[in-house]
Formats: C-alpha cells, sequence, structure tokens
C-alpha cells in the first residue's frame, strides 16, 4: 500500500489497510477525510510494526472516529428580508492531550468530509507544537464572499448562538480558517460573551489585540512557516536571500508569508486566490497586496490596474508554471496535483513549504520525495498559527499580554523544535529525511500514548 514508509511488517500493513477501508466503507463520500487518513496511516505502519501495543488497544480505530460530532441550521436574514439556512459543524476529534482545539472555516465548499480532513490533522499538528491542545475543526458553507458587513454579523451571531453551548475556554477553543478573520472573530466573540454573560477571554483565539488578542497571532502561521522552511534549507546549507520564490493565496497565511520572505531577501514573484494569478517578475509590491485583500476585500487581478508591468492570468493552478527555486502552497486543499509538482520540479523548485491545510495532493506529495525535492509537510510546517493560539490561551490565562518580539521569539523556537523533532523521528524510523514521515510519526506517539494512559475511553 505504501509508497512513503519503508520499514514495515505484513501485520501492521493489514492493520493499516483494515483500518483504512473501514473509514471508506463508513463515510464512502467524505473523500478529503480518507485521503488526510491515508497520508497519516501510511507512514505509521513502521511505528505499528515496532510497537503492537496500538493495534492491540485499538489506537488507530479510536483515532480515527471523532469523539463527537456536532452538525446544527444555522437561520439568518438576509439584506432583502428573506430568510437564509446554511449548515454549521464543530467535530472535536481527540482531547487526548488537551481541550479541543482548531479553526472554522466558512466556504461554500465546507461540508463533513472537510472538516473532518482538518480536525483530523489538527490533532496530529496540536501535538507537534508542544502544547496541551488536542483536535478539532468547524465551519460551515456560508460564503463570506459578496456580502454585507450586516449579513456577515447576522449569520456569524446565529452560528454562535449554537455553537457556544459545546465550546469553552477548557473543553473546546476555536479561531479563524479560510473566510474566518479579524471581523468574523469578534463577531463571534461579542455574541458568545452576550449569551454566557462573562468575558470568559480564552474561549476564542485570533481576538482583536483590545479585547485580548495575542500580538503576532495574525502574522503566526506564515511567518511559522518560513521559520520552519529556513529549517529546513539551512540544513542543506541554503538560505532565503535572492530565492524566487511562489506563494498561492493572498490570504492570511500568504500576506504574512510574503513579508517575511521579503525580510530575509527572497524575491516571490507570484501569488493568486480563487479567481487567478498575478506574476510581478519585479517582486510583488505587498502594500498593495494587503490594501487589496485585508481592507478593500478586492479580487488580487486588481493589481495589475496598479502595476502594469505585472501580469494576471486567469485559473489558480496556473501558478504553478513559474519558474522558482521556493514554492509554498498557502491557498487551499489539493491545489498543487501531480502534473503541478511535474512542472516545479522541471523548472527546477529546490524546495515545497505547506502553508494550507493539505494542499498537495498525495502523488504530488510522492513525487517530491521521490525526486528529492526539500518538503515541509502542512502538519509541521504551518503549525506557526495554532501553537500562538495556545499562546493566546496563555496570556488570557494569566492575564497579562507578551511583547510581539517575545511572542515571535516563542514562535520561531516552536518551528524549531517541530523541526528537529520530525527529522529525529524520521531518523528513529529509518526514513531519514522523509520530514512527511517524521512529522506524522512524532505527532501520533504522544497521542497515542496519552490514548494508552487514559484507558479506553
Ligand atoms: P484566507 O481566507 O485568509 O485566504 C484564503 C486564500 O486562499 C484566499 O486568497 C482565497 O482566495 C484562496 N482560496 C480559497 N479557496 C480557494 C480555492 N478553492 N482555489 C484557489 N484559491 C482559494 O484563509 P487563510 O489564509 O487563513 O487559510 C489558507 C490556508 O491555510 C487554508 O488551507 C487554512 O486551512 C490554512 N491554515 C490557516 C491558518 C491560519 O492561522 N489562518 C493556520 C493553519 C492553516 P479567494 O479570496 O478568492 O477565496
Amino acid at each position: 500500500m505504501s509508497t512513503i514508509s519503508t520499514t514495515v511488517s505484513a501485520s501492521a500493513e493489514d492493520y493499516v489497510q483494515r483500518v483504512y477501508s473501514e473509514v471508506v466503507r463508513r463515510d464512502p463520500l467524505e473523500q478529503e477525510f480518507h485521503q488526510a487518513v491515508k497520508e497519516i496511516l501510511e507512514c505509521l505502519v513502521p511505528v505499528l510494526s515496532r510497537h503492537p501495543q496500538y493495534e492491540a488497544n485499538a489506537v488507530l480505530e479510536r483515532l480515527v472516529e471523532p469523539e463527537r460530532t456536532i452538525s446544527f441550521r444555522v437561520p439568518w436574514i438576509d439584506e432583502s428580508g428573506k430568510v437564509q439556512v446554511n449548515r454549521g459543524y464543530r467535530v472535536q476529534f481527540n482531547s487526548a492531550i488537551g481541550p479541543y482545539k482548531g479553526g472554522i472555516r466558512f466556504h461554500p465548499s465546507v461540508y463533513s468530509g472537510i472538516i473532518k480532513f482538518l480536525g483530523f490533522e489538527q490533532i496530529f499538528k496540536n501535538s507537534l507544537t508542544g502544547l496541551p491542545i488536542g483536535g478539532g475543526k468547524g465551519g460551515s458553507d456560508f460564503d463570506p464572499k459578496g456580502k454585507t458587513d450586516r449579513e456577515v454579523m447576522a449569520f456569524t451571531q446565529s452560528f454562535m448562538t449554537e455553537l457556544y453551548r459545546h465550546i469553552g475556554p477548557d473543553t473546546d477553543i476555536p479561531a479563524g480558517d479560510i473566510g474566518v478573520g479579524a471581523r468574523e472573530i469578534g463577531y463571534m466573540f461579542g455574541q458568545y460573551k452576550r449569551i454566557r454573560g462573562g468575558h470568559e477571554g480564552g474561549v476564542l483565539t485570533g481576538k482583536g489585540l483590545l479585547y485580548g488578542g495575542s500580538l503576532a497571532r495574525k502574522e503566526a502561521t506564515g511567518y511559522g512557516l518560513v521559520y520552519f522552511v529556513q529549517e529546513m534549507l539551512a540544513a542543506e546549507g541554503h538560505d532565503f536571500e535572492g530565492q524566487t520564490v511562489v506563494v498561492s493565496g493572498s490570504g492570511n497565511v500568504s500576506i504574512y508569508a510574503i513579508e517575511k520572505l521579503q525580510q530575509l531577501g527572497a524575491v516571490v514573484v507570484a501569488c493568486s486566490d480563487s479567481g487567478g494569478y498575478i506574476y510581478d517578475p519585479q517582486g510583488i509590491n505587498l502594500d498593495t497586496v494587503k490594501r487589496l485583500k485585508e481592507q478593500e476585500r478586492a479580487r488580487i487581478s486588481e493589481y495589475v490596474n496598479e502595476h502594469p508591468h505585472a501580469q494576471y492570468s486567469e485559473g489558480s493552478t496556473g501558478i504553478w508554471t513559474i519558474p522558482c527555486q521556493i514554492a509554498l502552497p498557502c491557498a487551499t486543499q489539493n491545489e498543487l496535483d501531480e502534473d503541478a509538482a511535474r512542472k516545479l520540479v522541471a523548472n527546477g523548485v529546490m524546495a515545497v513549504g505547506e502553508g494550507a491545510n493539505m494542499p498537495s495532493t498525495l502523488p504530488a506529495i510522492n513525487y517530491f520525495l521521490q525526486q528529492g525535492t526539500l518538503f515541509a509537510p502542512a502538519k509541521a510546517a504551518n503549525a506557526g498559527g495554532v501553537a500562538v493560539s495556545g499562546l493566546e490561551m496563555s496570556q488570557n490565562g494569566m492575564r497579562l499580554s507578551w511583547s510581539f518580539e517575545e511572542v515571535d521569539e516563542r514562535l520561531r523556537q516552536i518551528m524549531k523544535n517541530i523541526y528537529r523533532s520530525s527529522v529525529r523521528a524520521a531518523e528513529e524510523y529509518a526514513l531519514p529525511g522523509n520530514l512527511v514521515a517524521g512529522a506524522n510519526i512524532a505527532g501520533f506517539l504522544k497521542v497515542a500514548d496519552s490514548m494508552l494512559a487514559q484507558g479506553v475511553v
């Protein structure tokens, strides 16, 4: 079954195959969830071969089944007075090492398969940060694009009116994700506070700085991604200075990855949104991108109106045909397939770092690994956001706030630690340099051993 793992026993292979088949049988339509489960289980074969206690205690069967799945109706009234109904979700996947923690996504593509893949990945990512946080994820098929502020508020308040009963600072702490930024977190926090009748700052992270947010949270996922890739490059004697970089997306993760890349001397020549991508061979003007995306909520195509030497092309996948030394997919799942991987490698890409969750398909990952491309998997490389969310919870608990520099330094240290523990785990299981396997194994061991210690629950 595996192209990623190498040290295997037949019974561990069988075990993984059985668990995976059961996942597909139970929820045949949840393709993204199948993909996330497959990637992780394949990497665990050498661990399961060496440690039969995990199979004996049905750890995998329990891991792939969420502790709780909540699905609910979200009615709201639009500007024309019409009643709209969306569907909301929260998947509380695993609380073995801490309260559930994971973002909320508002995007029309959201359904149970997306929320479950994100929640499942979050278990291992959160474990890798070294912080005591379990895995969860939530969202809705609501599309914030084209909605007025009042509509976004109406929807978000209705969403929280149901969600509030399932979350809390010691049980489940949501944050942002695609379509959920500072504005939506603010509205959610306001409604939670109103219903609960108390200022429980630790119930959400990614809050505004004026009411309990952490400095450097906004920057954390993008900066953290760049810190992780910096470690990976340094191990091979490289750095970012003068490198040509392509970053997909132009949302929170992309913008702050670009900011840090530019600070480190890289030339970022392209970014995108769901409509298309811009190519600016002189290097992207980040002030323009920030204004268009963070303030005006405009399309990336408008960039070329102000920078006529740049080009705009329709369709977001063409971005991977641009020659670059480093590629950072930071938009969405499965945005980089095997064809794109082949083009990147043919054009001389040296390193790929995943800022989005599961942006590369399994064949694309396998191709990069076979070609010896340095590859930083999402679970490890984009863990900076949740890590600083964890630091936001600590600051809320202590009723104090750290400086930007202090949070940034902790983030840098956490990303270094994640890199080192992924490298170590890969080496321990005879897969040197395979950070996909290393991150999955290191994340798994802590959760699995906590599950064993806590009995059959
Ligand atoms: P944002 O909503 O801020 O930005 C998302 C970006 O991706 C936008 O440019 C958007 O374009 C683009 N995009 C979304 N869907 C598609 C699509 N189907 N095809 C092409 N482009 C698309 O989200 P974030 O930056 O917060 O999240 C980006 C990724 O990073 C997600 O995978 C998320 O799960 C992951 N992530 C985010 C973290 C965070 O702290 N925010 C933490 C860890 C991971 P458009 O505006 O046109 O929709």
